[in-house]
């Protein structure tokens, strides 16, 4: 008899254990390591899916009392054994459940039937089709003239066309087909999300360029694979080292995966993809159905692709012979999941180039603490260029102090150094761009008697403005009309506060009557495909103004914007968290780089309440290694990743002190598990969370900290152990973060 070690679709960790069955005689060829199977579970023998982890020949208990697996589930996709080893690492570096580890690396997890395209095609000739047409006006047959009317003039008509758009009954379309007047052809759909790219010629590298791909290539060829950090200020051509890198393992006979922040996703990038590899690219993104995300994944598969580009679950491509890995942006926060297991990608692929012998390649221009760290510390190669690859000069850069504005008088949201920039560039026709560095469409709105925020009643958090005197929370969706008068004091003085794109849009119409504006943010890129028809109508001109948030400032290059004004720089510096200063460094240089992509020289202008802020200085002249040392500074201090590694445990429950007794509970536990030699070893809390109340649970927050991840794993699985105990006595839930990007 053989069996199976098979991990149920059941995400509680308190299940989380292979269950040992055996396999009836007549499934021995199918089921494999990797396979999606049924069997029966616990004492009712419910029916329940899951994965074979590993097969055998010798049962781990009685035989006669093991149950047999019922069947393999058909057109489910199998795991390799690859992702099976991925999944556990990630369980185990990242917490979760095996399940719910298995559930990311195989992301798409049920064949999708293709699509099939179905046109109707003219099968008449002319005298006959002009005879049947007469007899359709003599009986009046309606529908059936739409039909041949539209057919008269293309000869061929999209099946759903003709049913949606012609209101065409699928009766009628039959009965002419029967008549022999037309015939359905069906073809199935090659669902390729962007087709029809040229391919164009590809530009000389420069010396720095050269370099950079020499280094991993030598390293390459001789069979040596390692991590690179492509450290290269904005506009100096890293993408063309990637797809050089990219076109040389595709030479020989490998596949490579582009990753790239979403947000950055736009068409412009994955262009220059097409442009040179053509079809065997392949784009995944979240706005793909689950059909057309099936289908990228089985042309990787089976090899018709040789690059995927997308966010991070294009890492989970099932290549067969992966030769390189391409993170672009590599500090980009979207990295990290949100969901179960809270994986970063930087970590995972690095494990998965170990487990299928590629390279990484990490580009950023301005890279996270992390990986500049280990950098210079001999872990990554590090790799720069230090010069845009385009004949641009660097933007010149100014600071402006608004509190100085204010106290000269000046209460417009544009400072006068920005305003009269803006009225230059404006006047010459050229293009300019208006950052508001914080997410979020409009300002939130508080009473100016007492001072009191509107709040949502559920979360901890102020309620947004929207136009027409909406109030709505981005935490739970909540939403209510603004009040005439303040809650708290009845004071009729309630109003917005703060500043939002919406009002940065109205005020620029204020400042400058006439000119045209676009404006970019989750308001107006709602739907598919509304980031990048903005970005078009940018770049075509037909807007000399763009304003936006975080948006604006990834992935485009609008070669006539000659001026970035950045609203109030500091917004970012106040989110709470320790990455604080890095996310403000971070978007202001990328920021900075819109300006002047091209021949014309660029201007910026930075206006702040925080202009001595280190973050905003070093920003301004692009000066990272100064940003780098200072802020390592802080992080050593306080003991921050990536000096410390930090486990983030959150405890949640609707009633507060259930919240807090719980994390108590924990963090006891925690503590007990600290040694005294511990490097950096502490527990902190539980203190109440930044957010401390959200959809209606309260939240508390315990903070684990050591020098070496590995302890940390340990503490991961100390706090697991007591999680399962406390969650069922307690009624709370507990969550588990490795090195958190954000603040609870
Ligand atoms: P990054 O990814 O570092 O921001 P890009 O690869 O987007 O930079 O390059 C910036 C611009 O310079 C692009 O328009 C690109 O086509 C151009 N470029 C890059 N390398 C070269 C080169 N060697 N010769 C000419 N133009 C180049
Ligand atoms: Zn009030
Ligand atoms: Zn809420």
């Amino acid at each position: 008899m053989r069996y199976a070690d098979v991990i149920v679709d059941i995400s509680l960790e308190k299940l989380d254990k292979t269950y040992q069955y055996a396999i009836p005689e007549h499934l021995q060829e199918v089921v494999t390591v990797g396979a999606k199977v049924e069997v029966p579970f616990g004492g009712g023998n419910r029916k329940l899916d899951g994965y074979v982890m590993e097969l055998s020949d010798t049962p781990v208990f009685d035989p006669a009392r093991t149950k047999e697996i019922l069947s393999v589930v058909p057109g489910a996709v199998s795991l390799e054994h690859r992702s099976i080893r991925l999944a556990y690492w990630m369980k185990e570096h990242f917490g979760g459940t095996m399940n719910e580890a298995l559930k990311t690396v195989l992301p798409v997890k049920q064949e999708v039937r293709n699509v099939k395209k179905r046109t109707l095609v003219l099968n008449a000739e002319k005298e006959q089709f002009a005879k049947y047409y007469e007899l359709a006006v003599k009986r009046k047959y309606e529908a059936r003239l739409r039909l041949l009317d539209a057919l008269a003039e293309k000869k061929e008509l999209d099946y759903g066309d003709a049913v949606q758009k012609l209101k065409i009954s699928t009766t009628t379309i039959e009965a002419v087909c029967r008549d022999g007047i037309i015939t359905l052809r069906e073809e199935t759909l090659y669902r390729n999300p962007a087709k029809g790219v040229k391919q164009t010629e590809k530009p000389c590298l420069n010396t720095e360029q050269q370099e950079a791909v020499d280094r991993v290539w030598q390293e390459y060829e001789v069979g040596k694979r390692g991590t690179y950090l492509l450290f290269g200020v904005t506009g100096s051509g890293k993408t063309e080292v990637y797809l050089e890198l990219i076109e040389r393992v595709v030479k020989e006979g490998k596949q490579a995966i582009v990753l790239i922040p979403e947000i950055s996703l736009t068409f412009q990038t994955v262009r220059r993809f097409y442009e040179r590899f053509g079809e065997r690219v392949s784009v995944l993104h979240s706005r793909l159905s689950a059909g057309e995300r099936f289908d990228q994944y089985t042309r990787a598969r089976e090899g018709e692709i040789d690059v995927m580009i997308g966010p991070r679950s294009a890492l989970f491509t099932p290549f067969e012979h992966l030769g390189l890995i391409i993170m672009d942006e590599e500090q980009e926060g979207a990295y990290k999941s949100e969901g179960t297991p809270k994986y970063h990608v930087r970590e995972t692929a690095e494990y998965l180039a170990e487990l299928t012998g590629a390279s990484l390649l990490l580009g950023s221009a301005t890279p996270s603490l992390e990986a500049y760290t280990r950098a210079k510390e001999g872990t990554y190669c590090l790799l720069t260029l230090k010069h845009r690859a385009k004949e641009a000069v660097m933007p010149k850069v100014e600071i402006v102090d608004l509190r100085q504005e204010l106290a000269e008088g000046n209460r417009s949201m544009f400072s006068r150094r920005l305003k009269q920039s803006m009225e230059e560039k404006l006047q010459k026709g050229e293009q300019v761009m208006l950052f508001l560095n914080r997410r979020g469409y409009a300002g939130t709105v508080s009473c100016r008697a007492c001072g009191e925020g509107m709040k949502c009643p559920h979360c901890d958090v102020s309620l947004t403005f929207h136009k027409g005197g909406k109030l709505l929370c981005h935490y739970c969706g909540y939403e209510t009309v603004q009040p005439k008068l303040c809650p708290s004091c009845g004071s009729k003085y309630i109003g917005l506060f703060g500043t939002g794109t919406q009002k940065v849009e109205e005020a620029v119409l204020r400042e400058f009557p006439g000119v045209k504006v676009l404006r970019m943010d989750a308001d107006t890129t709602k739907n598919k495909g509304g980031h990048e028809k903005i970005a078009e109508a940018f770049a075509m001109g037909e807007a000399q103004v763009l304003i936006g948030t975080q948006m604006i400032v990834k992935g485009h290059d609008f070669p006539r914007v000659t001026l970035v004004g950045i609203i109030a720089a500091d917004l970012s510096l106040y989110a709470g968290d320790y990455r604080a200063a890095e996310r403000t460094f971070c978007l202001l240089a990328q920021a900075a780089g819109r300006a002047g992509r091209d021949k014309l020289p660029g201007e910026v202008v930075i206006q702040t309440y925080q202009p001595d802020h280190y973050s905003i200085v070093t920003a301004a002249t692009e000066d990272y290694e100064s940003f780098y040392t200072q802020e390592m500074a802080y992080r050593r201090l306080l003991r921050y990743p990536p000096v410390a590694h930090v486990l983030a445990v959150l405890v949640q429950a609707e009633e507060e002190i259930q919240a807090k007794e719980a994390a108590e509970r924990i963090a006891s536990a925690l503590q007990k598990a600290i040694k005294p030699e511990e490097r950096f070893g502490t527990v902190t809390g539980p203190v109440p969370a930044g957010l401390a109340k959200a959809n209606d649970l309260y939240r508390f927050l315990i903070y684990v900290k050591s020098a070496s991840y590995e302890r940390l794993m340990e503490f991961h699985k100390v706090a697991g152990a007591e999680k399962v105990l406390t969650e069922s006595s307690m009624k709370c839930n507990i969550q588990f973060d490795f090195n958190p990007l954000g603040g609870y």
